[in-house]
């Protein structure tokens, strides 16, 4: 036989285990390992993910055939595990097909269940159970599965209804029934009638009959199912390749409906919200597969607690709730017991926070999947560091598993308490996911996307989500619905994305035809603004003010943590005070990059500045550069104060002069009457600044070569700062830092006239100081020939934005037009101006890193673009043996993260 497509499950025995996720999906290897720990797990079997892999490259005809002995032997063992045989109308053996990819895409692919059934077989079925309603409705719901994802009966368009949903629609109509669970035998019947015959009516053919043939038609589906568009968006906000193809599961059905005995659920075995060590899930009596998450009857609590605070949310009294919609703890007692017994045990064997399917057949308990749960930041913190307290996981482990990206929505503002007093509460749901958000209303996924490209904030307000609406839930603020648990896909899939969620807000009254909203008595149209608290589930009319975010202990912990076991030290990009002490707060130890050029903006500085531009002799410009230099002084004791003890990396001008001077008319006019010169040469001296390329023109270091008055005014301004600031016994560290340097002679021509200044003022004041003079690296040929310029300055700063422009030859703020299309064309795999191209800008950083240290062991190497708060790229950073990572305060706690993960791994 050649290679392994198909891996079985069963009976305690397993052929693959929890590591193979690779070959079997999460699902599939998880699937195994539980049959492997003593989970009682229904029987069967998955298909690798290379075979998916195939079947893109050798067709459908060609993979069938190869899978097809595998998969007769395995459907034999089944047969005799379940004792039942696939297709025989007497003793059948029904079964799920079920994806799953490596990393879970939960609700991106189509699963069907019940699949086996036919005509003769539902007879056989029903002597078999005597439960002939749960038979005709598993009929039915196969049908419209199989009708849906295999024979391409889902309509395309989602203003469409789905053929299935109007037919049942318009049945329960017509008996006057609610609920699918009122719907009697023959109902359910004439459903399965009238699908048969929706499905000859818009395939041309009769519904397929042959188990195997069914099977065939599923198998594939779930193949195809990997590149739909749903899965293919999804991957690509998630930065899931495309060639890891998805497995398939195959597994004997258990049955959720089959009585008030049965039933169907969902849980995290932590809060997913807060991160609270608690057992939250929903559940439902006679139910089968997704109608927990689909919203279809409002969902039950797991457990006693969640129940009580549910109704307390729904305004439900006790005795209400005991009657109408009691806990599993309380309804199925003895089975509530099984499963906190189970969820215990995947809990502490996988040592991690679990997201849990369940169905209990006629009192029996089976678990159907178990993953790493979806969390919050807030959660994925304080869920690590209760397991580290509780001795589950180590300190190495508790870091490793933090996703760095996510502590973001820790950073990000909540409500003003304040502002809260006098805002209008108009309703409340579950705190699904935290945040806070304010935004317009809109009641579509195709809205939300649309109003938020025209730079609008919105809400997205949904009776329920579902997959199809996960562009327009990426691009809202927040995201409120009217139905639907914790467990709903709105929730789950909001806390994955750290996007603020309100879900089950039951007394709105959403009314998509008429877009509004009615909330309180009150009638909220589409585009009026309300604001929601994803950590409370309170909404509110209108905007509300927010405020910085306040810190809790546990993130104290980790990043403490990150402290101990990183190598790297992180610094921040501030051009202010108060920007460096922000980053001072979340840990930064120095700056690697003040930009001065903001400096001459202010107020008179801008008069100085162009005075200094228009001056047309060395004698004017330095008697222009005079009066800037106080004001330059002035901002670099605040920065280097705020700073105290660490590292300012100082960067001389580099934007090109004409960003300095007017271009419209009238302001030219005002310039040339202030300065007392003809209008004609104001506007000669701009068309002079006028450059075809500016970004590669007359800037950076080029203008400390032409003028190098400008670069000793700021030489002058950085010491006379420090020596002040030494003098109040403040530690100042300035490294004044040369941009875009291109070669040796450059650089150290600008270096010559830093350190002449610097001994001037040193003999002036008749006192010395440390400081450092360094370069920026930037532009390729500078990597090239970094060991020639190493000879000469104290330290590195790679200035990554310049230097992906430079190498790939795209202009950072022209990219847009067709950097989404190598994207999506798969060109590029990544933005190379948000992660760093390791391939060809890294190979560059690489040189200059190896050829820099040999010439000076010492020298001092960090990174300041953009990319030094980027996880992916400030590992590669500490590969290559950086110093530090500098980047903006609020991706600092970030940085730190990601450099001790690359430290420990
Ligand atoms: P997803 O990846 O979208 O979660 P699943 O493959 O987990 O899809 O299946 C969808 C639903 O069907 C889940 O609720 C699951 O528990 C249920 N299900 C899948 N296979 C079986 C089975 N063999 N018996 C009973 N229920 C099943
Ligand atoms: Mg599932
Ligand atoms: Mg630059």
């Amino acid at each position: 036989m050649d290679k392994k497509r198909v891996y079985t499950f069963g009976d305690g025995k397993a052929e693959g285990k929890a590591d193979m996720k690779n070959l079997l999906g999460g699902k599939g290897a998880n699937l195994a390992e539980m049959n492997l720990i003593g989970v009682p797990v229904p029987p069967g079997f998955t298909i690798t993910t290379d075979t998916c892999t195939e079947y893109y490259e050798l067709g459908k005809e060609k993979v069938v055939e190869l899978l097809k002995p595998e998969v007769e032997t395995a459907i034999a063992e089944l047969e005799k595990l379940m004792n039942s045989k696939f297709g025989d109308i007497e003793n059948p053996m029904l079964v799920s097909v079920r994806s799953g990819a490596r990393a879970s895409m939960p609700g991106m692919m189509d699963t069907i269940l019940n699949l086996g059934l036919n005509d003769a077989v539902v007879e056989g079925l029903t002597r078999k159970t005597g439960n002939e309603r749960f038979v005709w409705d598993s009929y039915r719901r196969f049908i419209q599965m199989y009708g849906d994802v295999v024979l391409g009966m889902k309509p395309e368009n989602k203003n469409d209804i789905d053929p299935f949903e109007e037919i049942i629609e318009k049945l329960k109509e017509e008996k006057g029934v609610h609920l699918d669970t009122d719907l009697t035998v023959d109902n359910l019947k004439e459903l399965v009638d009238k699908f048969k015959a929706a499905v000859k009516n818009q395939t041309g053919n009769d519904f397929p009959d042959c188990a195997y043939e069914q099977l065939w038609g599923a198998v594939c589906s779930v193949f195809d199912s990997w590149m739909n568009d749903r899965a293919i968006l999804y991957r690509k906000m998630e930065n899931i390749p495309a060639e890891w193809g998805t497995a398939v599961n195959v597994q004997a059905m258990v049955f959720g409906n089959m009585g008030d005995t049965s039933a169907t659920g969902v849980c995290f075995t932590r809060d997913a919200a807060t991160g609270e060590d608690q057992l939250i899930g929903e559940y439902l009596i006679n139910a089968q597969g997704e109608d927990v998450v689909a919203g279809i009857r409002t969902p039950l609590q797991v457990t006693k607690i969640g129940s009580q605070s549910w109704a307390q949310l729904a305004c439900i009294s006790e005795e209400e709730r005991i009657a109408k919609y009691p806990s599993m703890e309380e309804a199925m007692p003895e089975i509530y017991k099984e499963l906190d017994t189970y969820q215990t045990k995947l809990e502490n064997h996988y040592r991690d926070m679990q997201d849990l399917e369940f169905t209990v057949q006629e009192g029996k308990l089976w678990m159907l999947q178990t993953r790493n749960g979806k969390r919050t930041g807030a959660a994925m913190v304080k869920i690590a560091m209760d397991m580290l307290r509780q001795g589950v996981i180590d300190e190495k482990a508790a870091l490793l598993r933090m996703d760095p990206n996510k502590l973001d929505e820790l950073l990000h503002p909540v409500f003003d308490k304040d502002a809260l007093k006098q805002v209008k509460v108009i309703g409340k749901g579950l705190a699904a996911s935290p945040g806070a958000a304010t935004g317009k209303i809109v009641f579509n996924a195709d809205d939300a996307s649309d109003w938020t490209k025209r730079g609008e904030k919105v809400i997205m307000v949904r009776i329920e989500t579902s997959p199809e609406d996960l562009a327009g839930m990426a691009a809202a603020e927040g995201i409120l619905t009217a139905r639907g648990g914790m467990t709903s896909h709105a929730a789950v899939v909001a806390r994955g994305m750290g996007k603020c969620c309100v879900s089950g807000a039951g007394s709105l009254k959403i009314d998509y035809a008429g877009k509004k909203l009615e909330a309180d008595g009150q009638t909220y149209n589409e585009g009026d603004f309300i604001s929601i608290n994803g950590s409370t589930g309170d909404i509110y009319e209108g905007k509300v003010a927010t405020k910085e975010a306040e810190l809790d202990e546990d993130f104290a912990a980790i990043m403490e943590l990150a402290g101990k076991y990183t190598r790297m030290s992180v610094r921040t990009n501030a051009d202010t005070p108060h920007d460096a002490e922000v980053a001072r707060k979340f840990g930064a130890q120095g700056i690697g990059l003040t930009r001065t050029e903001h400096m001459f903006f202010e107020g008179d500085r801008i008069k100085a500045m162009r005075e200094m531009i228009l001056a047309s002799t060395t004698e004017d410009r330095e008697k222009a550069l005079a009066k800037l230099l106080p004001y330059q002084r002035d901002d670099f004791e605040g920065i280097l104060a705020a700073m105290e003890g660490y590292g300012v990396t100082i960067r001389l001008l580099d934007p090109p002069l004409h960003e300095f001077v007017p271009h419209e008319e009238k302001a030219q006019e005002e310039l040339a009457q202030e300065m007392g010169v003809p209008v004609e040469m104001v506007k000669a001296k701009v068309n002079q600044l006028h450059e075809f390329n500016p970004m590669l023109g007359h800037r950076g270091c080029r203008l400390g070569n032409t003028y190098p008055e400008i670069t000793r005014m700021q030489a002058r301004a950085i010491i006379e700062a420090a020596l002040n600031l030494k003098q109040k016994g403040i530690d100042a560290r300035p490294e004044i830092m040369v941009p875009l340097t291109g070669g040796l002679k450059e650089y150290k021509m600008q270096a010559d006239v830093i350190r002449q200044t610097a001994e001037q003022i040193f003999a002036e004041r008749g006192e010395r100081m440390d400081y450092l003079v360094g370069t920026m690296i930037e532009i390729p040929r500078a990597c090239l020939v970094a060991d020639a310029i190493a000879t000469e300055a104290d330290f590195f700063s790679f200035g990554t934005n310049d230097l992906t422009q430079m190498t790939f030859g795209y202009s950072r703020d022209d990219a847009g037009t067709f950097l989404p299309i190598y994207l999506d064309l798969g060109i590029l795999k990544n933005d190379p101006f948000q992660a760093i191209d390791q391939e060809g800008v890294g190979l560059l950083m690489r040189v200059a890193v190896e050829i820099g240290r040999k010439s000076k062991e010492n020298l001092k190497i960090g990174i300041c673009g953009e990319h030094g708060g980027e996880p992916s790229s400030v590992e590669f950073c500490n590969g290559m043996g950086m110093d530090y990572v500098s980047c903006s305060p609020f991706r600092v706690p970030i940085a730190r993260l990601a450099a001790a993960k690359a430290a420990i791994k």
